[in-house]
């Protein structure tokens, strides 16, 4: 149509003229142009002044301005488009590309064009350029809303995944950046205390801009973000007036801050600036405000991890770190160790008499005295150095980096002299002391060894007078070692039939006739012969050997008792005494056990009495007192074994189920030369008559001690000056014997 004058006849009589008028109300540019960068425009439309700034004449005079005026980005497309058409003799094609105005402002184009044969038989494009630049301008913000909806998702997903609170920050001021096209970018924590921000993480294309504090004051754009609890929005800072733009302000000329904040209290706000002055859109500060609420829940719920983190690791008590974060960081001091030489010691520290305290002054003033001592520890200590609460009364102390033994001795003595003011506690001043056990880490040892050794160490302290501190040795270790070996040859002596029983006869004072035995437990130790029970019972109890043992004394006792008596059957009944330990006292088969036991062996179960310690028993009176009536309720008898030596007060004695107390061996020691031993056995024996229960004197060695009882009007006794304990094949010749009167043949010469 570029040609004057067209091949066919005009219909109704229209001119080009009419055409042209047609052409020019399209709302596009309708052109007809040769192919090539230059080639040559045969018609524009009058639209194209409207639309790039140039008049249609201007147009067709510069064939370059097309080529020229095309966008760089897009330009390479643009004029690549004929090739394949021109091949194919023609064709149809659309492409979107941008054009320049001439005032430099870009215009997006929809070209629409047809690469046809004219009448003259040449290839032109024949087309049709709309303008789309509104519809491109709504893509590329869809395009941005959706990217902005993808960062926050892919921001919940990462903090989901368990990124950092460090990387997610990073994240969100990068996309916050980026896709707010501002300059700069960052997060800022609020220091409540110190009323300030700190800027945590920060996108800037300037390298200059500094991490400065910024006042959490009105004064500040962020402190106003938090004072008005919304986004802040600053379209100018030139013109900014209700606070002070930052102090180095880079050229930055807008911006806004939003707060991050949880359901506690406020995180700190995130903020964006831009270089240009400019209004900004809901949505955008929808976006930032998004991130910002991902950032709130991801800090909250790191704030809660954190917590649960603490409480896992510290005693609630305290606050102190606990086993678990005592060892875990042993172990990493011993890991250091080993990489440079150096020395590191465990202190272990109890406090003497804690349970005392807790049993006299109530569980309060124990937790409460607990919690005072945590402070003054801490405070005596290196901030390297970790102390810890263990539990109940134990504190452990891990000392680094120390020159050797003096170091750690010294901060015991430093550690023990904190002890040496009272405690204030519930009103009342008081004062503890502490045993403290040291253990050296020279490198080869666990944490485990450690810190018993420290241990170890510490119950040597309390042994040697309490208030003090050791240090692990040699003759410590070498104590230990024996101890593990009885311990783990007591394990096989069960099975190895390793024991036996001896009974010991007791005799009654009025005609020391046999009344009873009392049964006591020997090992015989394939290499080390004879081991006193004194040494292996305590062994046994603590590793819980002592029930397997102490089920098989009352069997074998029980069945032994009942074959004498099957042997003398008109006789006068024998009672057999079998010791409990506090562990079996405290066990809740204890009752089954003694009724299995008299059930198999058919011993009546009057005749067998139950010695328990007075400290075995003081342990949960309580309880005690209900294992010892249901005890009652077979039959069987119970003695308070040891009586005197429990320190204990005495008004839970008439209460409980006692048939029998045995004065304890200590006092009849000193019977008839030692006025105070006399008075207390005096004493013991009135209060069994005044309880109505019997009595008997143990350890009794000489005639001495005899005829002191006898004035005493003691019923009972028992000891060397009788009898010895003996093996069970004996018992028959000293029953046969009838009586010990005799001081001839079982005096102090038979030991
Ligand atoms: P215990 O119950 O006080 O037993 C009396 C201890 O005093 C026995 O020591 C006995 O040999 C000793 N003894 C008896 N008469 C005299 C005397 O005149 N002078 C002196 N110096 N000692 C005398 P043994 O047999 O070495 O037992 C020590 C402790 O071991 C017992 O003290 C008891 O507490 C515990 N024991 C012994 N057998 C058993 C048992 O089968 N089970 C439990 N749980 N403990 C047992
Ligand atoms: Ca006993
Ligand atoms: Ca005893």
């Amino acid at each position: 149509m570029s040609k004057q004058g067209s091949h066919a006849p005009q219909p109704s009589g229209l001119t080009d003229h009419d055409y042209r008028q047609l052409l020019d109300r399209v709302p596009a540019i309708v052109y007809i142009a040769d192919p090539g960068e230059l080639g040559t425009w045969h018609f524009v439309g009058e639209q194209i002044y409207a639309v790039l700034g140039y008049t249609a004449q201007e147009w067709r005079a510069h064939p370059e301005l097309w080529a020229q005026r095309l966008h760089p980005d897009d330009r390479e497309r643009a004029l690549q488009r004929e090739v394949a058409l021109e091949q194919a003799g023609g064709g149809a094609d659309t492409e979107h590309y941008r054009l320049l105005h001439r005032d430099g402002s870009v215009v997006w184009l929809r070209d629409d064009a047809y690469l046809m044969r004219d009448t003259d038989g040449q290839l032109r494009w024949h087309g049709v350029m709309t303008v789309i630049s509104e519809y491109k301008r709504l893509e590329a913000e869809l395009q941005r809303r959706a990217a902005q909806q993808a960062a926050v998702a892919k921001l919940g997903e990462h903090a989901l995944e368990g990124a950092s609170p460090g990387e997610l920050l990073e994240e969100a001021v990068t996309v916050a950046g980026q896709l707010l096209e501002a300059e700069m970018a960052a997060m800022a924590e609020l220091i409540a205390d110190e009323e300030v921000f700190h800027v945590r993480a920060y996108r800037s294309d300037d390298a200059a801009v500094s991490r400065e504090r910024i006042p959490a004051t009105a004064q500040t754009q962020p402190g106003f973000t938090v004072l008005s609890r919304a986004p802040v929005i600053v379209e100018d800072w030139l013109t900014e007036t209700r606070f002070d733009p930052p102090p180095a302000m880079f050229g930055l000329r807008s911006g806004v801050c939003v707060l991050i904040e949880g359901a506690h209290g406020t995180f700190g706000v995130l903020s964006v600036q831009s270089r240009r002055p400019r209004a900004y859109l809901s949505e955008e500060v929808d976006f930032l405000q998004s991130l910002a609420n991902v950032l709130a829940d991801a800090l909250e719920r790191q704030a809660i991890d954190d917590g649960i983190r603490h409480r896992a690791l510290h005693d609630r008590l305290t606050d102190l770190p606990n086993r678990v974060l005592f060892m875990d960081r042993l172990e990493q001091a011993l890991a250091r160790l080993r990489r440079r030489r150096s020395l590191a010691a465990v202190l272990f520290l109890d406090f003497d008499h804690f349970k005392v305290i807790n049993d006299s002054l109530g569980h309060h003033v124990g937790d409460e005295l607990l919690t005072a001592v945590a402070p003054r520890l801490r405070h005596a200590l290196r901030a390297s150095d970790t102390v810890a609460h263990l539990g109940g009364d134990e504190f452990a102390i891990l000392l680094e980096d120390i020159d050797g033994e003096d170091d750690a001795v010294e901060m015991a003595q430093r550690l023990a002299a904190l002890f040496t003011r009272p405690f204030v506690i519930a009103g009342g001043e008081h004062f503890v002391s502490a045993s403290i056990g040291i253990a050296l880490a020279r490198g080869g040892e666990s944490a485990m060894e450690l810190v018993r050794d420290a241990d170890t160490a510490m119950y040597r302290a309390k042994e040697r007078g309490r208030a003090r501190y050791e240090v692990f040795d040699e003759a410590t270790r070498r104590r230990v070692l024996t101890r593990l070996r009885v311990e783990n040859d007591l394990r096989r002596a069960l099975e190895r039939e390793e024991f036996s029983l001896h009974y010991q006869p007791i005799v009654a004072m009025s005609d020391r006739s046999i009344v009873g035995v009392e049964a006591l437990i020997r090992w015989q130790h394939p290499d080390r012969g004879l081991v006193s029970p004194a040494e292996f019972v305590p062994v046994a109890e603590q590793n819980g050997l002592i029930e397997p043992i102490g089920r098989w004394v009352l069997e074998r006792a029980c069945r032994q008792a009942a074959l004498w008596h099957a042997a003398r059957p008109d006789s006068r009944p024998m009672e057999i005494a079998v010791n409990l330990s506090a562990v079996q006292l405290a066990s809740a088969g204890l009752v089954d056990t003694v009724q299995g036991a008299l059930s198999a062996s058919g011993l009546t179960a009057s005749l067998l009495c139950l010695e328990i310690t007075e400290t075995a028993m003081l342990r949960d009176p309580e309880a005690t007192g209900e294992v010892l009536r249901r005890l009652a309720d077979l039959g069987v008898r119970v003695a308070l074994d040891d009586f005197g030596t429990g320190y204990s007060s005495l008004s839970y004695l008439p209460h409980l189920p006692l048939d029998t107390l045995k004065i304890d061996r200590s006092f009849v020691d000193g019977l008839g030369t030692e006025a105070h031993d006399t008075a207390i056995v005096e004493a013991i024996i009135a209060m069994s008559r005044a309880l109505s229960v019997g009595v008997v004197a143990e350890g009794v060695e000489t005639d001495c001690h005899a005829q002191e009882l006898v004035r005493l009007g003691c019923e009972r006794a028992q000891g060397f000056y009788f009898a010895r304990p003996m093996p069970t094949a004996a018992i028959p010749a000293a029953l046969a014997r009838g009586n010990f009167r005799s001081r001839g043949r079982a005096g102090r010469s038979s030991r």
